[in-house]
């Protein structure tokens, strides 16, 4: 049996059960209920049991079943089993922590699904491609993904990047001819296939399979598999914690080994090895990144920016370069036609001579030479098209059907690097090429003028009068089209035949800077971080755009791609910092300009939405894709893509990044001090025991436990949500070399950490008073349950302190309510363990009178109370 790429296009689509006009809408549906979802199958996901039960992987984990065996060959089984218990809860909530990370990331890649333009019922349309189904008639131009495999019906000028499929870098050219022979899939030129790139042309196509049916989809049934990559902050994290727990566990032997020597109390020189290693374990401390990414790319979503990997959200934070675009994203990308010049005047664009051969030609060419369309109130394409195609309509003309009537037999599309594109159409029976582009390069293929209904030689004065009209628009800040055309003969363009052309007008658009890219460009510059803008529109109005939004200022260089290219690599070093507008460039160019930044350390985030921009975008720290606008190659190559195109929302995930940084830091050294102040109490109270056995052991097992669930996850978790402020943007950029334990950290982290550890042992040893004379019935004691309690709520305290490096006093003591919703459910659950006798049982806590109850409240407040004294002494005045 032959395939489709054997068959004519005719018989395909027979076979497929399609039409020229697609499927209709109840075919569209029966397919899709037949043929399911057009999605590649992702690899195979963890149960959530699987989940659970890696939940006891952790080490720390084992050391409390290893405690709560201890606990039972003692014959205090009641602690066994709270312990068992209290692990299988703690099991549970990590399971459902790491069900809801997979979520979020579901549902952001959901957000990025590309686009497809589809004909149905015989009306174009775009869908998202998990809707496209077997039969669909697909249209892609450069720029697009292909989502399905299909026979190619139209191809003009085609060419599509397979890599993916076939690990050939170069595009290839596509073409409409049937393959007689039967050929590997490389070689099938007339079909396009699944995660292939449109490079160059455009083209049509019948869908012949879907999703897993696909050939990617047959190659590897595990492509996509989750992604478990974890980021460079979590592996260095990963590697501090093993670390740590490396050192804790051989502590925790000499520890043991003296305890035993001394006492010759198996069970309790276990118990203080114990709880020195429950107590000093940070295992909560790669989770806590985890969520907080995780919260941090929802918010990011909220604010327009899409993180497609979570692991670049803590690049972002650093960095320190934006190149952006300018059309569409330092402006609005709403255009309108504000001029037109035509026979050597400047007119009205409402005054139009349609019976001019000049205006006539200008009008054909603007809605012609044009792939931009308007249907109903949804307007596809190219914002400068669409402003072409909107004043056609002003004067009646209706692109759709002026297409129908005035055939287009061969055409040339736009590039960024030729920057114009010419069609052949035939008009009243003439052949000509209407081409429309950059004005400065349409004129180096130019040789007439129209003027007046009469076409003579292009002067140079001719050229000198159009390039000053050109540029007076150019200064506004407008953006300028030039137009020309030429007779032909042939059926077939070549962009050999984009030259010998005759001039006949200009147009001038606004487009207007954003509102918010002043404001936002401000913000960037305080921040330490240097906006440059990389456009392919003209050196004069980029310049002037440029210093409208504060891009541009005094001093600085703007320079064009000829320039860039003539430059050496050191001369480019040399003036990096003072270019701050790169104009008419091409997409290659981008590349160089993001190379020469990061060769010196900078970290740079670059936005792009051409085909051509992938490579730039792959390069780039932070490559940045335009959600509405932009390609989907472009999406595919980036880390971010914005919703809404705008540079603000680039600013906004900046701060989002550095505040989330700042976030994490503040989580890990709360849960750093808090384990440090255990761990000195540990080890002070064991060297006390050397010497008197009346030292018991400060934590039991289940209490470290509790100090685990509830001191240590809730309130670092609170911290991670800590809303942020625009004040993480009076910072320079954080260098991304630079630990995220500084020195400076870890000399606060000690600090905190003795505070601490002295209230708790001033409550321990007023318990030991206390326990004095009264009999020690089995594990409870007075020393214990100080200690435990001071820390309890020492910590729960602490944990306001630790949400920024300022005092409350400037931040508010109740502005993040998940911090006060973690302290009082801490607060709740200790009192649970106060006030009912037989909880108190369970932890070892002794029954306490009102004046114990406030001794131990205050130690555990005086701590807290230090520190932001210290803060309000540090941060007053500033
Ligand atoms: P940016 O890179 O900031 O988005 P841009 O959109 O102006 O800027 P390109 O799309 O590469 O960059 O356009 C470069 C030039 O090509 C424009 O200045 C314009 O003269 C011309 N041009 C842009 N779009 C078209 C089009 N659809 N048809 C013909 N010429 C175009």
């Amino acid at each position: 049996m032959k395939s489709f790429y054997q068959k004519e296009t005719d018989d395909v689509i027979k076979e497929l059960g399609s039409s020229v006009d697609g499927l209709t809408s109840s075919e569209v549906t029966k397919r899709q209920e037949q043929y399911g979802l057009n999605e590649l199958l992702e690899g195979e996901r963890a149960s959530a049991f699987q989940i659970f039960l890696d939940q006891f992987k952790d080490l720390i984990v084992i050391i409390l079943i290893i405690a709560a065996l201890i606990s039972g060959a003692t014959g205090d089984f009641e602690s066994s089993i709270v312990i068992i218990v209290v692990l299988i809860i703690n099991a549970i909530l990590g399971t459902s922590q790491t069900l809801n990370a997979q979520r979020s990331v579901d549902s952001l890649k959901q957000l990025s699904v590309p686009k497809v333009k589809v004909v149905r019922d015989g009306v174009k349309q775009e869908i998202d491609s998990t809707h496209v189904t077997v039969g669909d008639i697909v249209d892609f131009e450069a720029g697009d993904m292909i989502a399905a495999d299909a026979r190619i019906l139209e191809a003009s000028s085609l060419q599509v990047n397979e890599s993916a499929l076939t690990g050939e870098s170069h595009a290839v050219d596509k073409f409409v001819d049937v393959v007689a022979d039967e050929v590997v899939v490389g070689d099938q030129t007339n079909m396009v296939f699944t995660s292939s790139q449109v490079t160059y042309g455009k083209g049509r196509a019948v869908v012949t399979s879907i999703g897993q049916e696909t050939e990617i989809g047959k190659i590897s049934a595990l492509l996509q598999g989750a992604s478990s990559g974890k980021s460079p902050l979590q592996r260095s994290i990963d590697d501090f914690s093993k670390n740590l727990s490396i050192g804790i566990i051989i502590l925790c032997i000499v520890v043991f080994g003296l305890n035993f020597a001394v006492s010759h109390n198996f069970a309790s020189a276990a118990m203080f090895a114990i709880a020195l290693a429950v107590a000093a374990v940070p295992e909560a401390l790669a989770s806590i990144i985890t969520i907080v990414e995780s919260l941090g790319s929802q918010k990011l979503a909220q604010e327009n920016a899409i993180m497609k990997d979570i692991n670049s959200v803590e690049t972002l934070g650093s960095v320190s370069i934006i190149a952006s675009d300018k059309t569409g994203t330092l402006t609005q990308n709403k255009m309108t036609v504000n001029d037109v010049y035509l026979n050597e005047t400047l007119i009205n664009p409402d005054k139009i001579d349609l019976s001019d051969r000049a205006g006539q030609l200008l009008m054909h060419t603007m809605v012609l030479a044009n792939d931009s369309f308007i249907n109903e109130d949804q307007k596809v394409g190219d914002p400068t098209e669409i402003a072409l195609i909107e004043l056609g309509r002003k004067y009646g003309i209706i692109e759709q059907e002026a297409r129908a009537n005035y055939t287009r037999i061969s055409e040339l599309p736009f590039d960024s690097v030729r920057k114009f594109m010419s069609t052949l159409q035939v008009i009243e029976g003439e052949k000509l090429m209407l081409t429309k582009g950059a004005t400065d390069e349409l004129l180096k293929q130019t040789s007439h003028i129209l003027i007046n209904g009469q076409v003579r030689e292009l002067t140079q004065e001719d050229t000198v009068n159009i390039l000053e009209q050109n540029n007076a628009f150019a200064e506004e800040g407008l953006r300028v089209l030039g137009y020309a055309y030429r007779t032909f003969e042939g059926d077939e363009l070549s962009l050999e035949d984009e030259k010998g052309l005759t001039f006949v007008g200009l147009t001038s658009m606004i487009d207007p800077p954003r509102e918010e890219s002043k404001d936002a460009v401000h913000k960037a510059i305080k921040a330490g971080i240097k906006p440059i803008m990389i456009t392919g529109d003209h050196v004069v109005t980029a310049r002037s755009i440029a210093r409208k939004i504060g891009i541009f200022s005094e001093g600085d260089m703007v320079i064009d791609g000829l320039t860039l290219e003539a430059m050496s690599d050191e001369e480019l070093a040399r003036d990096l910092e003072k270019i701050s507008v790169y104009a008419r460039v091409a997409p290659e160019h981008k590349i160089r300009i993001v190379n020469a930044w990061q060769a010196k350390g900078k970290i740079v985030g670059m936005s792009g939405d051409g085909v051509n921009d992938a490579p730039a975008l792959k390069q780039a720290d932070i490559g940045i894709a335009m959600g509405i606008t932009g390609s989907e190659v472009s999406k595919d190559a980036s880390d971010m893509i914005l919703t809404d195109d705008n540079f603000a929302t680039i600013v906004k995930a900046v701060t989002i990044g550095r505040n989330l940084f700042a976030n994490i830091k503040n989580a890990i050294k709360y849960l750093l001090t808090g384990n440090s102040s255990a761990i000195i109490v540990v080890i002070l109270t064991t060297l006390m025991a050397f010497f008197d056995s009346k030292f018991v052991v400060p934590f039991l097992a289940i209490q470290l436990l509790f100090i685990n669930l509830v001191t240590d996850s809730l309130p670092a978790i609170a911290i991670g949500t800590e809303a942020g402020t625009d004040a993480v943007l009076d910072e320079a950029p954080r260098d991304p070399k630079e630990p995220i334990l500084t020195k400076a950290t870890f000399t606060s982290v000690v600090i905190e950490a003795i505070i601490i550890a002295v209230a708790v042992m001033a409550g321990y040893l007023l318990g030991i008073q206390a326990d004095h004379g009264i009999e020690v019935v089995g594990k409870a004691s007075y020393a214990t349950t100080y200690a435990f309690l001071i820390l309890c709520l020492g910590r729960l305290f602490h944990g306001f302190s630790c949400r920024s490096e300022l005092p409350l006093s400037k931040i508010g003591v109740f502005s993040n309510k998940n911090t006060v919703y973690a302290f009082l459910v801490g607060v709740a659950l200790i009192a649970l363990i106060i006030f009912v006798p037989a909880v108190s049982g369970m932890f070892g806590v002794m029954p306490l009178d009102f004046g114990q109850i406030l001794t131990i409240l205050v130690l555990a407040f005086l701590p807290t109370l230090l520190i932001q004294s210290i803060k309000m002494i540090r941060y007053s005045g500033k």
